[in-house]
Order: C-alpha cells, then structure tokens, then sequence
C-alpha cells in the first residue's frame, strides 16, 4: 500500500479546543490523510479528550475502519489513520450530555461525499450550551448545506439537555460525489421572526416570561413565540431558540436555561444575540461561519459574508490548510462584514 505522510497538528493551536481535533478528524476522513495530534484542548480548562470528543474519535475511526492511538478520556494525543470510508447505517451514543451535534459535525462531511447514504442515530445532549442546537442544526445549518449539493434530514426523536443528556436525533445523509461552490453575500428580504421555547418538567410559565422579556426587548409579539413542552422524563430543560429569516438564510440564537437562573436573563441572551445580528447587514452570524468554512474548503470555490470571523473560525481555518490545498482568503473586510472566498 502506498505510504501516507502523516500530518502533525497542534492542538493548541489558536484557541485550543475541541474544534481543532474535530476539523482534523473530519478532513482526515474526507482526504485519507492520517495525522497525529499533540496538545488536545490545551486551551481548555480541563485538557485531553472529554467523552464528546471521545465520541466522535471512535465515530470516526468506525466510519473508516482506521487504526487509532490514544483514544481514552482525558488522552492529550491522538493517532489516528483512516481507511476507505464506509457508507450505512450507525448509531453513536455520547453516553453523557455531551452534544450529539459536534459527533455529527465530525463525521457528516466524510458521509455525505462517500459512495452511498447513510443513517445516523445519535444519543447524548442535543441542545447544549457552547454547541450547535438541534434546532440551529436543522433551521440554519442543513438548508446551507443543502445549498452545496447533500441532502442532509435531521429528525428530533427527543430533547438532551444537560446535565441529564438521554437525547436522541436521527440524521438521513444523502451522498454526493463533490460540493458545489455557494456564494452567501446578502441575505436578501426579510422573512420573519420566530422563537421557540423548549421546556421539559419545569413550568411552562417560564417560556411565558421570558416571552414578554423577548416583547419588552425586540418587539416580538406573542404570536411569534411557540412552546414546545417535552415529556418530563427528558428534563429538566428550557432552552429559547430564535429565529430570525431571510431570503437566503435562517439565523439562529439561543438562551439556555440552568438551575438559579432567571427566565428573564435566559431571554437576554437570545436578545442580545438577536440584535448583534440584526445590527450587522452580513447574513452569515459568528457561529455558522465557522461551521460553513469546512464546506466552502471542500467546494474549492465560492464564498460568504459573515458578521465577524472568531477566533475559533481563523484557528479552523489554520486546521483546513493542513488538510486541503485550497485556500480559504479573507477578500474584504468592512462595515459590511468579513468576506471569506475559497480559492482553489
Ligand atoms: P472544548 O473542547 O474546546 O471545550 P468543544 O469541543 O465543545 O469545546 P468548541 O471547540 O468550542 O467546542 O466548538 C464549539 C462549536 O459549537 C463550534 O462549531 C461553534 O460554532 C458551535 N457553537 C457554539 N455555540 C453555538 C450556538 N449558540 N449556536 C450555534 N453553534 C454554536
């Protein structure tokens, strides 16, 4: 067999934290390049691989068959050397609260260019804080991806909230042989606004209250603003998600609720989320811009306009050059936004 050069990657590199090992996995599976990571997550208090992270190593390796060093909770270094990857039908389960979402971000570009659709069940948290919500997933990250060519449906069969996790989601990913490039510049007309309060086993008052915050502070009415209550065993939980629509995009913005935390301050950070963005003309906000980076990579060619890049989005794309020959250039920055193009 031929040899592979293996890639090195600092896991510390930028902001060190998950994304870094996350993206390598990822572009390793799409490439079948190997590569061994130093460093894992040490940005983070809590350094080396959490059961999230471990999760989506041993989803990977399962995916390809690869041969992986170092995949243990709290390892700080990683081998890790895929084989061909193999299309079907897989079930992950986090075991903890930990996002189901990052597992699949992990192995969703790999599945969605291999050779046949997949299946994916996916246990653990859904909607947890400092990753993609289910809802983020399905209203604003999936309908852009769609936009690349694969057909990618996400199915809730229940909530995962943390701490007590015990969510479960279904993804059908249908396979395509490249992306296509997209451009995202402008997000066309206005097409509404939307929040959605999930609760389980707490008073459904408090979506209410939050609801009249979400009035007080942005004008929503109440007709905008929906409960959706979950069977009790699935809580505790209170998550708010809002909407805000375009022509060319959804953007999504969340407040999670915890224990000693008010309603009120649970709506504040979707409103403080809400008006950064609609203060900004740019239709790709901070999060989904380094989500659609790896994508973009992929395509070889297009671009978008994001309301600023994170340091999280320039560490991502330090990891993608590692992996890809295309480059992802920041083309223009202003009052407008960040232009970030992909040249091949
Ligand atoms: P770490 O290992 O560093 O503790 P992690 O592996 O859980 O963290 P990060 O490296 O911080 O995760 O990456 C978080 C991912 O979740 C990023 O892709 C980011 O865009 C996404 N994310 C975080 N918060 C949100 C949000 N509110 N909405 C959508 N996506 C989010």
């Amino acid at each position: 067999m031929k040899k592979r050069e293996t890639i090195t990657i600092d896991g510390s590199l930028g902001e060190g934290g998950g994304q870094v090992l996350r993206s390598s996995l990822a572009l390793s599976l799409v490439t079948g390049k190997p590569f061994r990571i130093v460093n894992i997550r040490a940005g983070r208090k809590k350094p080396g691989l959490l059961r999230q992270h471990l999760t989506s190593v041993l989803a990977a390796t399962e995916i390809s068959g690869a041969v992986c060093d170092g995949a243990e909770i709290g390892s700080c270094e990683l081998v890790f050397r895929p084989e061909e990857v193999r299309p079907g039908d897989y079930r992950f389960a986090v075991g903890t609260a930990g996002s189901t979402t990052l597992v699949l971000q992990t192995i969703l570009p790999a599945l969605m260019l291999a050779s046949k659709p997949s299946r994916l069940t996916l246990e653990g948290g859904t909607h947890n804080p400092f990753a993609p919500p289910f809802d983020f997933l399905f209203h604003t990250f999936l309908p852009q991806l769609a936009r690349f060519g694969p057909k990618v449906e996400a199915k809730l069969i229940r909530p995962g909230f943390y701490p007590a996790g015990g969510g479960r989601m279904e993804i059908e990913i249908g396979a395509v042989s490249s992306l296509q490039p997209v451009d995202l510049y402008e997000r066309g007309a206005d097409a509404g606004r939307r929040v959605v309060a999930h609760v389980a086993a707490l008073n459904p008052e408090i979506a209410d209250r939050a609801f009249e915050r979400i009035k007080k502070r942005l004008g929503w009415e109440r007709s905008l603003c929906e409960i959706v209550e979950h069977p009790a065993q699935c809580g505790p939980g209170f998550v708010l998600v809002g909407e805000v629509r375009s022509a060319h995009i959804t953007e999504s913005f969340v407040g999670f609720g915890e224990k000693g935390v008010r309603s009120e301050q649970v709506a504040d950070a979707l409103v403080d989320g809400v008006r950064d963005y609609l203060a900004a003309v740019a239709p790709v906000g901070e999060f989904l811009a380094d989500q659609l980076l790896l994508p973009l990579a992929l395509a070889g060619g297009g671009g978008f306009r994001t309301i600023r890049l994170s340091r999280h989005a320039r560490t991502n794309i330090d990891v993608i050059h590692q992996f890809l020959s295309t480059r992802l250039e920041i083309a223009g920055a202003d009052d407008r936004g960040v232009e970030i193009r992909a040249v091949s």
